[in-house]
């Protein structure tokens, strides 16, 4: 049977947890071969195990690399390229929360690091990957941004400054590259049930997170958490053809808050 990602290639950071194992099973289950990228091997080794079980045929390459560094980056991008042939997808994916602090508590090296990762990470993705897309003249690419990159959410100056960042580089990397047959777009998830988002509610309330979680969605038009399997059926839709004319947006994917006054 030929589905959406029979014969495609697909690279996936931050593919050991959450959003980007998500995103794996998913266009696993649509036929895709995948490159998993993530600094957590064991995180790596339970998303490969999982895509078996739900897709024996898969063909996995599990690389660790920190997204943050600039030859971690071009050699995952040059071993996918070896093994594969070729990229027809890139899930930009990989990020951390960092800590919740006012601006004036933030801390210049908190700052830092997660820009480091959650921009500068995006961008040297950007950099290796749509060269070689280029050079095909073809490829869908999705950086995560978040809802704290469209809205503010407050106590992230890191994370917020990176975000807003990312939407910037969809934009400008978006114009660039669609003369060449090829697609940027980007996430905005809310507040999706992952390990990051449980860190973010232990961050609030250590003891009671679980409170503080019901707290925080009922304050959402659809008064629930997103699940991490809707926005991998989000990604494996702007990596297909059948998204083939939208580029260099942010779509929210959040129950509707970010539009809520
Ligand atoms: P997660 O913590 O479950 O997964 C993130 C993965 O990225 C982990 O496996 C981690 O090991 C990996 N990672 C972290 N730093 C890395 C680095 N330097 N190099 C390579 N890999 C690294 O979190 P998640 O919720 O799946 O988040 C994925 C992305 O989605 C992040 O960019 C995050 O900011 C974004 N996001 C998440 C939510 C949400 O509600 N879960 C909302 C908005 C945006």
């Amino acid at each position: 049977m030929t589905t959406r990602f029979t014969d495609k290639v697909v690279l996936i950071t931050g593919a050991g947890s959450g959003l980007g194992r998500a995103a794996a099973l998913q266009l696993a289950s649509e036929g895709a071969s995948l490159s998993l990228i993530d600094v957590s091997e064991a995180g790596l080794a339970d998303t490969a195990a999982q895509v078996t079980e739900i897709a024996s045929g898969t063909k996995v390459l599990q690389l660790v690399a920190d997204v943050s560094n600039e030859s971690d980056v071009e050699s995952y991008v040059q071993k996918t390229v070896e093994a594969f042939g070729r990229i027809d997808g890139f899930f930009n994916n990989a990020g951390i929360e960092g800590k919740q602090n006012l601006t004036e508590d933030f801390g210049s090296e908190e700052f830092d690091k997660v820009v480091s990762i959650n921009l500068r990470g995006v961008f040297l993705g950007l950099k290796y990957v749509l060269a070689v897309m280029k050079d095909q003249g073809a490829g869908h690419v999705v950086n995560t941004a978040s809802v704290g990159g469209i809205r503010g959410v407050g106590n992230q100056s890191g994370y917020a400054a990176a975000k807003h960042g990312v939407v910037g580089l969809t934009r400008n990397s978006g114009i660039e590259y669609g003369q060449y047959g090829i697609t940027v777009t980007a996430i905005a998830p809310g507040a999706i049930m992952t390990p990051m988002v449980e860190g973010s509610l232990k961050q609030i309330d250590q003891d009671n997170w679980e409170e503080a979680g019901r707290q925080f969605v009922s304050a959402n038009p659809m008064q629930r958490f997103g699940r991490p399997e809707e926005v991998g059926h989000l990604v494996a839709f702007l990596l297909s053809d059948d998204a083939s004319f939208i580029n260099a947006t942010t779509i929210p994917i959040d129950g509707g808050q970010s539009e809520k006054y």
